[in-house]
């Protein structure tokens, strides 16, 4: 297992693009640490794929070098840098067992065949697919040849870090939620260095320890779903993560207070970012409160909607529109006003968070 050091990498996919400014990554330098759970989440077209190839080797960056602990592997083939990769298709042999495609990737590797049967043999636990060992991968499920993809990553002893490219893709929506905790579970076990690329937020906020939000050929955050929630960095954070996204309110600062029309709001730590041509403030749904009108901001319900247990309140203030999530039992007055709860507030300066100052 490894850290994977991303040092500075940008890539352009030909010359011609990299001379006309036209980078698939603008400038990655991070890192992921050695048994680390990571998911890549983001839009399509923001760099994901790029950069999970550029770890396996299978692109050479433009610039930049990628290091395994302190080794330098930014030339080094697949093959040599021993990263177990799962697609979106699962790659095995159809007219090999299933216990056949555990053993490849070892017999491949000279491992002695005492060390192969009992490496496969508690795989096929781990993976839960002991009772169809010798039956041919070709009849299986997309979900159990997805396991025994997984399997052939997991079942090798020299893997520096497994990758996931959108491994669900072609899963049925009932078993991704089981095919996810186990994966969960797997890392648990094994306590492997991963990385798992997908645009799906659920996926990425249950798998990982950490979520990597790629927006346009850059890394805007890397946090844990609960820093992401609460302190988006960049407002393509806050709009991409959670359902519905963040509020984004254009405003403009006067002594400590964001100015959205003719509302001010005060802003915890009273920041006035100077030199900015954009400020905005971002707070989410769950933290805009409607009460009866005269005790908050004036605001017009421009719709209603039922999603199961919550009401989202579609309303404008100001010219701006502004979501409110209503928990459920929360009553909707039938003039209302909303508040802003003041520790949810976030000031945003050109896109990027404006740190509070420590009160
Ligand atoms: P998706 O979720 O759709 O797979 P992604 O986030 O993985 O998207 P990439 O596939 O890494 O994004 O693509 C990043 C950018 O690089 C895009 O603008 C894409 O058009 C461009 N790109 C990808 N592959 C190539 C290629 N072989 N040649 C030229 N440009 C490419």
């Amino acid at each position: 297992m490894a850290r994977i050091r991303l040092d500075h990498i940008r890539h352009a996919y030909t010359p011609e693009l990299a001379r006309a400014g036209n980078y698939a990554l603008r400038e990655i330098d991070h890192a992921f640490e050695d048994g680390g759970a990571y998911a890549l989440l983001g839009p399509s077209g923001c760099g994901k794929t790029t950069l999970l190839n550029i770890i396996s080797g299978l692109l050479t960056p433009s610039e930049g070098h990628v290091r395994f602990d302190e080794r330098d592997v930014t030339e080094l083939s697949p093959e040599l840098r021993n990263i177990a990769q799962v697609f979106q298709f699962p790659v095995i042999y159809d007219t090999m067992t299933v216990r056949e495609n555990l053993a490849f990737p070892l017999k491949n590797r000279k491992v002695p065949k005492s060390e192969i049967d009992r490496r496969v043999s508690d795989m096929l636990r781990r993976i839960g697919l002991e009772a169809k060992a010798d039956r041919k991968a070709q009849g299986l499920t997309a979900d159990e040849k997805q396991k025994i993809s997984l399997g052939r990553g997991l079942v090798r002893p020299d893997v520096n870090a497994i990758l996931f490219d959108e491994p669900l893709t072609v899963i049925d929506p009932h078993m991704k939620w089981q095919l996810r905790s186990q994966l969960k579970e797997l890392h648990r076990q094994f306590k492997m260095t991963m990385v798992y690329v997908t645009h799906d937020q659920t996926e990425a906020l249950t798998f990982a320890d950490k979520v990597v939000v790629m927006y346009d050929g850059e890394v805007v955050q890397i946090g844990t779903p609960e820093e992401l929630f609460e302190r988006p960095r960049h407002t393509f954070v806050g709009y991409f993560i959670g359902s519905p996204g963040m509020n984004v309110l254009q405003c403009r600062m006067e002594g400590g207070q964001a100015v959205v029309g003719e509302a001010r709001i005060a802003m915890p730590g009273g920041e006035t970012p100077l030199a900015a041509a954009r400020t905005e403030l971002g707070i989410r749904p769950e933290f805009v409160r409607l009460v009866p009108r005269g005790q908050g901001l004036p605001i017009t319900i421009d719709r209603v909607e039922d999603v199961g247990s919550e009401r989202i309140v579609r309303a404008s203030l100001f010219g701006q529109k502004l979501v409110s999530v209503l928990g459920e039992g929360t009553g909707l007055p039938s003039e209302v006003d909303a508040v802003f709860e003041p520790h949810a507030l976030n000031l945003y300066a050109d896109s990027w968070l404006v740190e509070r100052r420590p009160s």
